[in-house]
C-alpha cells in the first residue's frame, strides 16, 4: 500500500500507545492520557450478519481468531455496535504484556495467516515432500537475525539450468499479511499439481520459479504480537523511532524527492539512511544479482491494483506497451475467477509517487517486467489491511491465474525472437486501455 500516512497518522500513535502501554492506558488513562480516548480490544462473533453490519462502521479490525473478530474500540465504537445490536466481549486483558508469552506459545494471534515460524516449517515441509522439485534457500538475515527464505521450484531443482526465472516477493510491509499467503500458496499449488496437471508440469519444467514470501520477517512478527498496523522493518533509528520502509529503500532513484518517500525517521515511508541500508532489501538485491530474472511480482495490500514502473516519475518507461499489455492480461485472467476486477497502470499514475521501491529498482536495473500487485480489498471501507481467513483462498485463486500467465510469458519470451514479441504486442495494444483510476 503506497499511501499510508493519511490512513495512519491518528491510528499509528493511538494504537502504538495501546499496545506498548496497555495497562497504563487502561488504568491511568483518565488522569494521564487526556488526549486519548479510553480504548479497549473487543471481539464480536464472526458471523455473516455481523460482517455485513460492520462493513460501514469504519472499525479498526485487528484480526480473526477462534470464530471471533477482534476490534480496537473506544466508547463511540461500542455504542455504534450497541446501536447495530451486535453483542461484544471485552478482550483487553488477553492482550496485556503479561500475556504475550502465551500468545507466542500458541503460535501467535495470526489465525490462518503465517507467522515466521509457521512459514519456515511449511516451506521446509514442501522441500521434504517434493525433494525433486523444491529447494529452500536462506538468502540473508533480517536485523533481528531471522532467515529470509527463498523457495525454488523447478525440475532438476538442484541444478541451475538455462530456463526463464520468475521471482515472486511477499510482505515487504509487515501488516500486509495476505501478501505472504499468495506467493506461498503459489509455490504449494505448483508442487502439489505438478504430477496431475500437464500444463503445470510443462511450465515448471521450462522455468525456475523463485518465491520469497516474507521479505520482512521482523516486521511481521511485530505486527502479529505487538502492533497489528506495523509497516516497516524493525531498525532502531537511534532517535526513539523504529523502522525503515523496505519498499522505499531500494537503490534506483532512491530519495528522488520527499513525496515518494520520507527523510523523517518517524514516517511510515522513511527511506533509510542510504540505498540498501537495510539487510532485508540488500538480501533481495544480492539474490537478484546471482540470477537472471525475466520478470518479478512484489505482493502488497491493499487496493486491488496492478502497478508497473515508473513509480518515481509520471514519465512512462521505454517498455510502457509491454508492461501495460502484461498487466491488462493478468487483470483479465484474474477477473474470470471470482469476478473481481484489478485496475492496472503505471505506479505514479495513482494519487502518489513512490521512490526507492522494488519494482522501479528491478526494472531500472535489469529492464525486466516488474509489478507491484496490491491485493484486495479495493478500499479502506472494505477492510484495508485486514483480510478474512475465508478470503485467503479466493484471493490466491485469482492471483494464481496472473502468476501462471507471467511464468508462461517468461518461458515463451525466452524461446521467441524479440521482433515477434513486439509484433504480438502491437496487435494487442489497440484493444487495451489503461484503466487505472486517477
Ligand atoms: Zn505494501
Amino acid at each position: 500500500m503506497k499511501n499510508i500516512d493519511k490512513i495512519n497518522s491518528w491510528n499509528f500513535y493511538t494504537k502504538r500507545l495501546l499496545f506498548l502501554f496497555f495497562l497504563q492506558t487502561i488504568f491511568i488513562a483518565p488522569v494521564v492520557a487526556q488526549n486519548y480516548d479510553l480504548t479497549e480490544i473487543i471481539s464480536i462473533e464472526n458471523s455473516h450478519i455481523n460482517r455485513e453490519k460492520i462493513k460501514y462502521l469504519h472499525l479498526d479490525l485487528l484480526m480473526e481468531k477462534g470464530g471471533r473478530i477482534y476490534i480496537v474500540a473506544d466508547s463511540e465504537v461500542m455504542s455504534e455496535l450497541n446501536g447495530q445490536s451486535i453483542p461484544f466481549i471485552l478482550e483487553t486483558h488477553d492482550f496485556s504484556p503479561d500475556n504475550q508469552l502465551d500468545i507466542s506459545i500458541q503460535g501467535g494471534a495470526n489465525g490462518d495467516f503465517h507467522s515466521y515460524v509457521e512459514l519456515e516449517r511449511d516451506l521446509l515441509d514442501l522441500e521434504n515432500t517434493f525433494p525433486d522439485l523444491a529447494k529452500v534457500y536462506d538468502i540473508g538475515d533480517s536485523l533481528e537475525n531471522r532467515n529470509i527464505y527463498a523457495l525454488k521450484i523447478s525440475d532438476n531443482v538442484l541444478s541451475d539450468e538455462d530456463e526463464a526465472e520468475t521471482l515472486f516477493l511477499g510482505c515487504h510491509h509487515a501488516r500486509e499479511w495476505i501478501s505472504v499467503e499468495v506467493p506461498f500458496l503459489l509455490g504449494k499449488y505448483l508442487l502439489e499439481n505438478y504430477h496431475q496437471d500437464v500444463f503445470i508440469q510443462n511450465l515448471v519444467d521450462q522455468s525456475e520459479i523463485w518465491i520469497v514470501p516474507l521479505v520482512n520477517p521482523d516486521g511481521l512478527e511485530y505486527s502479529i504480537h505487538f502492533y497489528r498496523y506495523w509497516r516497516k522493518n524493525r531498525r532502531d533509528n537511534g532517535d526513539g523511532t523504529y523502522g525503515v520502509d523496505l519498499n522505499r529503500n531500494y537503490g534506483y532513484q532512491w530519495g528522488y524527492d520527499n513525496n515518494g518517500s520520507s527523510p523523517n525517521t518517524n514516517s511510515d515511508v522513511y527511506r533509510g539512511t542510504a540505498p540498501f541500508s537495510e539487510p532485508e532489501s540488500l538480501a533481495i538485491r544480492d539474490f537478484s544479482a546471482q540470477h537472471h530474472f525475466s520478470s518479478l511480482v512484489s505482493y502488497h495490500s491493499y487496493s486491488q491494483v496492478i502497478l508497473y514502473p515508473w513509480g518515481y516519475t509520471s514519465l512512462p518507461t521505454d517498455q510502457d506497451v509491454l508492461l501495460n499489455v502484461l498487466a491488462a492480461n493478468m487483470s483479465q485472467r484474474m477477473q474470470t475467477v471470482n469476478g473481481r476486477y484489478y485496475s492496472f497502470g503505471q505506479g505514479s499514475g495513482s494519487l502518489y509517487t513512490t521512490n526507492g521501491d522494488t519494482t522501479d529498482w528491478s526494472f531500472g536495473t535489469y529492464g525486466i517486467p516488474s509489478f507491484t500487485l496490491e491485493l484486495p480489498p479495493s478500499s479502506a471501507q472494505l477492510g484495508e489491511f485486514f483480510n478474512a481467513e475465508g478470503d485467503i483462498q479466493p484471493i490466491f485463486q485469482e492471483n494464481l491465474q496472473a502468476a501462471l500467465y507471467l511464468i508462461e510469458w517468461a518461458a515463451q519470451n525466452k524461446s521467441l525472437p524479440k521482433d515477434s514479441i513486439d509484433n504480438i504486442l502491437r496487435r494487442h495494444r489497440s484493444k487495451i486501455t489503461n484503466t487505472l483510476k486517477k
